[in-house]
């Protein structure tokens, strides 16, 4: 039922030349799932050559044609949906319903990307003297290097691949060894679907190795990378040194605004949907709940409700609701804020702890009275932990929403258009959504402002960070 583990370079899945391997392991029950290839220098030195040489092939095609190998990978995805899925699932841990999902939209991202490649429209600018033509040039950038991490195994590396190749660019990738079948997958739904060699390469290994080395190649132009703020600020600084473009897609800390005119039972009820999605293992979770204090006990008392409910197990069994966080340091991290929090004064109003003593379960968990400096309020808890504070004001609670380094994604609930414009204007955030949570598809601009990254992934934006502008100017004579 797993994806047999191989890397892909140049055309070809292969094993690392050096023989090194790691287990990539069942979150649900700690158990094996295979071992995965690690990548030697050579086998990286074998991917820069063939990126370099896919970048020409690939540049030389017209967007028609790579369209029409993008629809087909997609189509092939599609038509594989429930065996990623389940890959997706076993390697993950997140319950096959979002699984399904989440494959759907990997389809839906490279589909959509295809199409936005075929209008990489440049412009002409009326020039000084009727003779001369002045023309903006879109152009690919070259060849490429991403990191994508384990949280969304299927979107993320598909934000890249389609972003990058709908452009006409190449790409290595590095996706995340502790999830590492769905891209495996990915790549082969392309391979399959007649790209060419050296267009698409995926290698495994030590993330640090691997990111120093390819962004440390000349043949790397641009870098694209999703995961907490710390490696994102290393890499960043490692792609100044060679000047490269980078994308960043780091952490955050959304706030959550309930405002008084709203029923504090309905936002509850999607809140908490939210919150527990991937068991809180979202970069744009809802993560910090500020509920106006008209509303904040009917509200904590339905979220909490929701949190003991919920059932917890393999995500392949259809009647979990919660899956297992994706790996034992989530475990150590959840506890780690639970017991600050704890120890602060918080209350636990549901879960806390972690659940059974196979694979990684941590529940479903609530804290009340959870004061400004826990941890929990100002670190990204990314699993299942909601904080949930009163507020009294409009002013008080956008300077608590916008005290923190984050601003990845913000939303807010309110009758009131009035009261909507507002935050919208006055949230740090990249997006915001507003009376519901539904902020990443693959025709919308995805991404993040002050330490949560730069640069976007989706719409027509995610297209444009793999295109460089050329100026062109042309005079008759
Ligand atoms: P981590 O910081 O060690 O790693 C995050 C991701 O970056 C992993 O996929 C890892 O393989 C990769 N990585 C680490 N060092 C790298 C390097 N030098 N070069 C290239 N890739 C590298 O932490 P972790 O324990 O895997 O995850 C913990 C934290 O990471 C979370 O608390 C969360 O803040 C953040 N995270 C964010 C996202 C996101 O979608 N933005 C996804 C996963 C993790």
């Amino acid at each position: 039922m797993y994806e047999t583990l191989a890397m892909y370079i140049d055309g070809q899945w292969c094993q690392g030349s050096e023989g090194k391997t790691e287990d990539v392991l069942n979150p649900a029950t700690g158990a094996s799932l295979g071992r995965l290839p690690h990548a030697s220098r050579s086998d990286l030195d074998r991917a820069l050559e063939a990126a370099r040489k896919g970048f020409k092939v690939w540049r030389n095609t017209n967007a028609y044609e790579r369209a029409k190998v993008m629809r087909k990978a997609a189509d092939v995805i599609r038509q594989r949906q429930e065996q990623i899925s389940q890959i997706l699932t076993l390697e993950e841990g997140k319950v096959i319903a979002e699984a399904r999902l989440e494959v759907g939209t990997t389809a839906d991202i490279i589909e959509w990307m295809a199409e936005e490649g075929r209008r990489a429209y440049g412009r002409i600018i009326p020039g000084r003297a009727p003779n001369v033509r002045q023309m903006a040039i879109k152009e690919p950038i070259g060849a490429c290097a991403a990191f994508t991490p384990w949280n969304f195994p299927g979107i993320t590396p598909a934000r890249k691949v389609a972003g990058a190749i709908g452009a006409g660019c190449s790409l290595i990738i590095k996706a995340s060894e502790e999830t590492p079948g769905t891209c495996i997958a990915i790549v082969r739904a392309f391979h399959d679907a007649g790209l060419p060699a050296g267009v698409l390469n995926l290698v495994f290994g030590v993330p640090n190795d691997i990111s120093t080395y390819l962004i440390g190649s000349p043949t790397i132009r641009k870098i694209s990378f999703t995961g907490s703020i710390p490696v994102g600020k290393h890499l960043a600084k490692m792609a100044a040194d060679g000047m490269k473009k980078a994308t960043m897609e780091l952490g955050g800390h959304s706030p959550v605004i309930v405002f008084d005119d709203v029923d504090p039972v309905k936002v509850a009820d999607m809140a908490a949907a939210g919150k527990y999605r991937n068991a809180g293992q979202v970069c744009i979770a809802p993560t910090r709940f500020f509920v106006h204090e008209s509303n904040y006990k009917k509200f904590a008392e339905r979220f909490t409700e929701i949190a003991s409910g919920m059932k917890l197990g393999n995500g392949l069994e259809a009647s979990s609701q919660m899956g297992p966080l994706a790996n034992a340091r989530r475990i150590g991290a959840m506890e780690n804020f639970v017991g600050d929090a704890k120890a602060k004064g918080a209350k636990i109003a549901a879960g806390g702890e972690r659940h059974g003593n196979e694979g990684y379960f941590f529940r479903p968990t609530v804290l009340t009275d959870v004061p400004p400096d826990a941890k929990v309020l100002n670190d990204e808890p990314f699993g299942p932990v909601a904080p949930i504070m009163p507020f009294k004001t409009f002013d008080e609670v956008i300077e608590r929403a916008n005290a923190l380094p984050f601003g990845l994604a913000a939303y807010a609930f309110t009758n009131s258009t009035k009261t909507a414009t507002a935050v919208a204007n006055e949230i740090e955030s990249g997006m915001v959504g507003v009376n519901h949570l539904a902020i990443s598809l693959p025709e919308t601009p995805f991404g993040g402002i002050k330490e949560s990254g730069y640069g976007h992934e989706g719409g027509i934006e995610g297209l444009d960070a793999y295109l460089n502008t050329k100026f062109v100017t042309q005079l008759g004579i």
